[in-house]
């Protein structure tokens, strides 16, 4: 019989993959003899199985959560449902890897119209014991029966009103009862049924609840954010509550072992005396820093540090613990490996490796590759910042700095990020609800909150700058406005944050780019030592590819040479090559071409001192490039000698149905060799000119798009080498060159063994690869794939992170096929996938020789390239 359900006695951490993160660690605590409120783990296999049998717990799995029941009972010496002495769980998701927020939690579960009396005997506290249950009966209706929080805020407020207390904290025990009793009187009217009253059935609904918030939308998004798979499910954890809001002698509180965003080696937390545990995450209330504590009550707190650095030490790693002091007893109701910023990260990476706790390999596997991107993002200017004063300060919560329009709820805020505007988010405090508006902003600000509340954290792992906390902040975000410092601030007004200080700026202050850190070049160092792929970056310009080179990049693997045309003064020139009717027009516009070409090869030649430089040809697809402004038409016609006629009779016979796939790639040089001459002439020319002036050893890679046939490369790669002959002979120089082609249609794929016998190197376009295995256009494919996440249908963007099932197939098999011919064949990646880990990791494991990504996604593909080595020791 499959075991459903463990006792934390019963695990270790070694099981987190069926008990969960948090499963597992309670379990290893209770092992390590810590004080940890026992009770037990439905496992993420029981999650499977509901989903797996149409949303159904089986009969098994309920008898096994009845008999980790009665253990529990047995063990803590109360009964569920008890007049005198019950037993009061929370109930919490936990998957494999942690989703801060992303999945529901129910407190005080075993409350009832019985059980409350009992409680509010055995605490000798009615107050307490009714607070407890308005709260539950809320929180059940909200997580487990979806009905919204608000409905009950009415009653809750008409209370008060009534009364006429302000505070919530001055409601009495019989203020409380007539509110849960009100409460329950919306439960029936929303529901049609009685709150239940039998503590079993209430544990049973909310654990299927957590079941189902695992597939719930932003557990979804989350996932897709975070390369999680929805087939790991999450398991629930039953736990014997502790209260934190029994008086003054009971607190909450959250801590980290060492501070998450600067990585500094000291106990960093927050605790809220007299409190639940929601209330410290959910921000509504500013708390203490942990050093109070000591002063509070110094046993706790001696008792917490000792248990805080026996964890780190245990887990090796920096922890993130959630602590209750329940009349001056402290418990830890979970541990895990402490979320961080990547600059905190880099530091105690390489502080637990100079500790000698960890090995370089260790330190290297910690760091989350994606999350170097914060590093790179931008401060703000020093000059202008020096000369700003800001209009208001509060907590540093996420580093970094950002400038954008005000919005003051997430649909605004991504419906004003989707039209491209750069977005600052501001609101009371966040919530889960509001994660893709925190992911379409720069920047975040909050009212209320601290350091480790929801927009916190949050804003910290997107590496979105955030500022919590700003109590000064008058916010009415109904009417759309707030007001600081004597300003007010309406929606689309413009202000400036910067993560780092704390500081909030009115108007749109200039950022600049990111500064990195001595233990960045470390870490990269480390992971240079590791990594057997090489690294190289897509840069179109000699500014790009001088950036890239900053950060470790070894080459050029794709300058995409139409991308050189995009600037105002040389648009018209390509137009002009584009719309020419005859050869000779089109050789006069491709004269004009040359020397900006010429000029920007010579740039990258030596910017890139020797290192490989592959350049594409021309791969316009043409609905980028013809013209459809009535003045640039005019403008072009004036310039061709035509009238404005003949010009938009021939952009419309340019016309193409579905540019993709349309003519664009080498099919362009097939029907116009004159293009591939000229360029032939600018790389030869470029390169040879810079071999001989800077005495750099270049090897020009001339790479051809869009290949799906033998006979099309070798029709192409004659003219380059006709060409490329000419040239040199011109030139008197020996220079070496390469032709080679890029493997982005399924066709080539496939016929990869022959197309090798034409090719010196293959470049995977998995941009276009994906777009044509999936037969979706990649301009269009947003417009529908929301559909498919919320469906299940597909778990992230195949534009952003390789299909390794289908496209990475072809991948495979056309390396393998590609080498069958030619052993030596050089293989890399310069799809937009090439940044991305997981892809990285899937490279390294088919033996591409190189990746090749933006010069922002180079670091990420350096240690993402040393990670790949290590995961397959
Ligand atoms: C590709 O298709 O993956 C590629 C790199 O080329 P482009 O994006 O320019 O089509
Ligand atoms: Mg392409």
């Amino acid at each position: 019989m499959t075991k459903w359900v463990y006792l934390f006695k019963e695990g270790d951490a070694s099981m987190r993959n069926l008990l969960g993160g948090k499963g597992a660690n309670l379990a290893e605590m209770t092992k390590l003899g810590l004080p940890i409120p026992q009770g037990f783990i439905v496992t993420t296999e029981a999650c499977n199985d509901y989903y797996a049998r149409g949303r159904q717990v089986t009969d098994e799995v309920k008898a096994q959560i009845s008999d980790a029941l009665a253990e529990l009972e047995k063990e803590q010496g109360k009964k569920f449902g008890d007049n005198e002495n019950p037993l009061l769980v929370s109930i919490r998701s936990g998957a494999r890897a942690s989703m801060p927020g992303m999945m529901d939690t129910v407190l005080n579960l075993g409350l009832t119209d019985v059980a409350v009396e009992g409680f509010a005997a055995r605490t000798g506290n009615p107050r307490f014991a009714y607070d407890s249950y308005r709260r539950f009966i809320q929180m059940y209706a909200d997580v487990v029966m979806e009905v919204s929080k608000e409905k009950f805020d009415v009653v809750f407020d008409a209370v008060k009103e009534e009364k006429g207390i302000s505070l919530d904290t001055d409601l009495s025990a019989d203020d409380l009862k007539e509110i849960v009793k009100g409460f329950k009187e919306v439960y029936k009217k929303e529901l049609g049924e009685d709150f239940p009253q039998d503590p079993r059935e209430q544990l049973l609904a909310s654990i299927t609840a957590v079941f189902r918030s695992w597939d719930n939308p932003r557990a979804i998004y989350y996932r897709r954010m975070n390369d999680i798979p929805g087939s790991w499910g999450t398991a629930v954890n039953v736990q014997a509550m502790v209260f934190g809001n029994m008086g003054d002698t009971s607190g909450t509180g959250v801590a980290f072992t060492r501070n998450p965003s600067t990585g500094e080696a000291l106990i960093y937390g927050e605790y809220l005396i007299n409190a639940q545990g929601e209330d410290v995450v959910a921000g509504i209330r500013t708390p203490n820093p942990i050093s109070h504590l000591e002063e509070d009550m110094p046993e706790v707190y001696q008792e917490f540090m000792r248990i805080a650095h026996l964890l780190e030490d245990h887990y090796k790693d920096m922890q993130d613990m959630e602590f209750t002091i329940e009349d001056r007893k402290l418990y830890i109701l979970q541990t895990r490996s402490g979320k961080r910023t990547a600059h905190a990260a880099l530091q105690i990476a390489c502080d637990l490796v100079d500790e000698g706790k960890i090995t370089k390999e260790e330190a290297i596997k910690r760091i989350d590759a994606k999350s170097l991107d914060q590093m790179l993002h931008p401060g703000f200017d020093d000059k202008v910042i020096k000369a700003s004063t800001p209009i208001g300060s509060a907590l540093p919560a996420s580093p970094g700095a950002a400038a954008g329009r005000v919005y003051f709820n997430a649909e605004d805020a991504k419906k004003a990020g989707d039209r491209g505007e750069r977005v600052i988010l501001v609101r009371l405090e966040t919530s889960p609800e509001d994660i893709e508006g925190m992911h379409a902003s720069k920047g975040i600000l909050t009212v209320r909150g601290g350091m480790t509340s929801h927009a916190a954290v949050v804003a910290r792992g997107m590496g979105v700058a955030c500022v919590s906390g700003c109590a000064e902040v008058g916010i009415n975000e109904a009417d759309k406005y707030f007001t600081l410092g004597g300003e007010t601030i309406k929606e689309g007004d413009y202000i400036s944050l910067d993560g780092t200080t704390g500081n909030i700026y009115l108007g749109d202050i200039p950022t600049v780019e990111a500064g990195i850190s001595g233990n960045f070049d470390r870490i990269m160092h480390w992971a240079d030592e590791i990594r057997t792929l090489k690294v190289r970056t897509n840069a179109d310009t000699p500014t790009d590819a001088a950036n890239a080179i900053k950060f470790g990049a070894e080459g050029i693997g794709l300058t995409r040479t139409e991308h050189m045309f995009f600037e105002p003064d040389r648009i018209p020139k390509i137009r002009k090559m584009i719309l020419s009717s005859t050869a000779e027009a089109r050789e006069a516009a491709l004269e004009e071409l040359i020397p900006f070409q010429k000029q920007d090869f010579k740039g990258i030649y030596e910017v890139m001192e020797g290192r490989p430089v592959t350049i594409r040809f021309l791969d316009p697809p043409l609905h980028e490039f013809v013209p459809t402004a009535k003045a640039d038409i005019e403008a072009l016609a004036k310039d061709m000698g035509l009238t404005y006629d003949e010009v938009k009779a021939k952009c419309d016979s340019l016309h193409e149905f579905n540019p993709m796939m349309g003519h664009r790639g080498c099919r362009l040089a097939v029907t116009y060799p004159e293009i591939a001459k000229m360029q032939t002439r600018a790389v030869m020319e470029a390169a040879i000119e810079v071999k001989n002036e800077r005495g750099f050893n270049i090897i020009p890679e001339i790479m051809i798009p869009l290949v799906g046939e033998k006979r099309e490369l070798k029709f192409v790669k004659d003219v380059v080498v006709e060409t490329a002959e000419a040239v040199k002979k011109e030139m008197n120089s020996d220079i070496e060159y390469h032709v080679g082609t890029m493997i982005e249609i399924p066709r080539a794929c496939l016929l990869a063994n022959e197309i090798a016998e034409e090719a010196d190197f293959f470049s995977f376009g998995t941009n276009d690869l994906t777009q044509m295995t999936f037969g979706f256009s990649r301009d269009d494919a947003g417009n529908f794939l929301d559909a498919y996440y919320e469906n299940k249908i597909y778990e992230s963007d195949p534009f952003a992170r390789l299909d390794q099932d289908g496209v990475g197939q072809l991948v495979k098999m056309a390396a393998q096929k590609g080498r069958a011919t030619k052993p030596e064949l050089k293989l890399g990646i310069c799809g937009e996938h090439g940044g991305d880990p997981s892809t990285v990791e899937f490279c390294h494991n088919v033996g591409l020789n190189y990746v090749s990504c933006s010069p922002f996604r180079v670091p990420i593909a350096r240690l993402a390239a040393a990670q790949a080595v290590l995961n397959n020791k």
